[in-house]
């Protein structure tokens, strides 16, 4: 049997913390869930000493997911210790992931501690964390830029104390794939008791060398590769899972280790996260990106109609990407509806599925033809559905290039309705003011990003927007074959994240205290 790979997804953490990328607690739980479909062996939920809201959304996570390890990281000190385990207590398989510079520019400049000093608390902090959890990672933070005697120390070390796992960190992707290969084999031949525990590596995109550095560690032994969903992470991002699964399995003659990915969730994966972050994938992303299996060039087209594997080297279906075409419309009856949900992937509940159908059914009113693109978004928009604080009724807007625009919204707020008018700059900009006066707040405008779901004039649009109150940032998505009518109901379902956050952290006074 081929040597094992585990997969340690980090999404939840180290990609959801890069700028743009924050999710909140319901989203957080739906990604853990298709995190889950995916097969990631690992998945680390989050920084829980970071916030209160932090801390209950691993909760939240270990609640809904068991068939997998769930990881919280803690830097190397007892009160990170004490909430990472606050919030995998519960897990089926907990895992706590604690971690200590050990480059020297770190530890004099971030640590300001002797080598000794830092070897010293990462053993004591791994027995501490050994006291609450069997499942102990070590990582030594910018092990890339650790002269590599004193990581040879400080692992064997961790290990000695109890460490289950030892990580070595490209924190600053500053390193190359012939070095990576060099410094794990050194590793694995310089620590006496490396048997004992499982050898990871966490690879950043700096220098977009991550994935290749991940597949070097692999060759040259490492058991655990940690890796994000779209590569997503702080700065350029940390290594692709999708790209490193997909190259492990491609050129399986090559690396000859096994992982239990089910691949071909990868594309509803990676589409759901883009969702939800707003953090779109580039057309030209390996794997998942919307040019990575078109072949327009006519050349390519001709070969791959005589045969597929000519400019092929993966096919769509093994990423889950439908190649059936077959579109639906308004004459579609519920059960060609369900049958494409269950290709798509999607097993949705009775009452969901009602729902969906319904809104299907409003869909293809508007448009001659529903593509599976449109069903994804419908369906993973009401994935992330939220309490409905207040609901858009009605809204007219009066709008041209030589008048001021002007927009007169209704809304519905706990079975009141009220009406506000407002002018701005365009119709969103007065549609937005109006809204603004109803709920009585005005908001920054982060960000608004409007893009169709499909081509052709009566695609649906879907908009993003951000905004923030009070430091902190509210992500909403809104669908529609109106673009205002998006845009009203992005910006509503924004508002209405702001009032469910409210709510929750009424719910839970006593957990905030902690
Ligand atoms: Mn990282």
């Amino acid at each position: 049997m081929a040597a094992q790979v585990k997969v340690f997804d980090t999404t939840l953490r180290d990609g959801e913390q890069s700028p743009g990328c924050s999710m909140n607690l319901n989203e957080k739980v739906e990604v853990a869930k298709q995190l889950e479909r995916l097969r990631v062996d690992v998945m680390e939920a989050g920084f829980a000493i970071a916030s209160p809201g932090d801390l209950a959304a691993i909760q939240a996570v270990c609640a809904a997911v068991k068939d997998v390890v769930i990881a919280s990281l803690a830097r190397a000190l007892p009160k990170d210790i004490d909430a990472a385990w606050e919030s995998v207590a519960k897990a089926n398989a907990p895992r706590i992931h604690t971690f200590i510079a050990t480059s020297p520019i770190h530890m004099e400049h971030k640590l300001r501690k002797a080598p000794d000093q830092v070897l010293e608390q990462a053993v004591e902090m791994v027995k501490y964390a050994k006291k609450y959890c069997s499942d102990v990672e070590f990582s030594a933070e910018d092990a890339t830029r650790s002269n590599p005697e004193f990581l040879y120390r400080i692992f064997e070390a961790t290990i000695a104390a109890g460490a289950t796992v030892v990580n070595v960190p490209d924190t600053v992707g500053y390193t190359t794939p012939l070095e990576m290969e060099a410094l794990i084999q050194g590793i694995r031949n310089n620590v006496p008791n490396i048997d004992k525990a499982e050898l990871a590596v966490h690879c950043h995109n700096d220098l977009g060398l991550g994935v290749a550095n991940t597949l070097a560690a692999i060759r040259a032994g490492v058991v655990q590769v940690e890796c994000t969903i779209n590569g997503i992470g702080e700065r350029a991002g940390n290594a692709a899972l999708e790209e490193i699964v997909m190259a492990l399995r491609t050129r399986q003659d090559l690396y000859q280790v096994e992982n239990r990915i089910d691949t071909t969730q990868i594309y509803r994966t990676s589409r759901l996260v883009a969702t939800l972050t707003g953090s779109e994938v580039q057309p030209n992303k390996a794997i998942v990106g919307a040019n990575a299996f078109a072949h327009e060039a006519g050349i390519h087209q001709h070969g791959v109609m005589a045969n597929k594997q000519t400019y092929e080297i993966m096919t769509p279906a093994s990423i889950g990407l439908a190649e059936n075409k077959m579109v639906l419309g308004k004459h579609s009856g519920r059960h060609a509806f369900e049958d494409r949900l269950v290709t798509l992937g999607y097993a949705l509940t009775r009452d969901k599925l009602d729902a969906a159908f319904e809104q299907f059914k409003l869909l293809a009113d508007k448009k001659k033809v529903v593509a599976d693109e449109d069903i994804e978004a419908l369906v993973q928009h009401k994935a992330a559905a939220i309490p409905e604080t207040y609901t858009l009724q009605r809204f007219v807007i009066n709008s041209g290039n030589v008048i001021t625009s002007t927009a007169a919204v209704k809304l519905s707020h706990l079975g009141v309705d009220r009406e506000e008018v407002a002018t701005g700059d365009g119709p969103v900009d007065a549609v937005f003011k109006a809204i603004d006066k109803i709920v009585g707040m005005e908001f920054a405008l982060e960000s608004y990003r409007l893009h169709s779901v499909t081509e052709g004039k009566d695609a649906q649009g879907d908009v993003r927007v951000k905004i923030e109150r009070d430091q902190t940032t509210y992500s909403g998505r809104g669908l529609s074959t109106d673009v205002v009518e998006a845009s009203a109901k992005a910006y509503l379902n924004a508002i209405n994240k702001l009032y469910d956050q409210v709510r929750k952290q009424q719910e839970q006074p006593e957990e905030a205290e902690v």
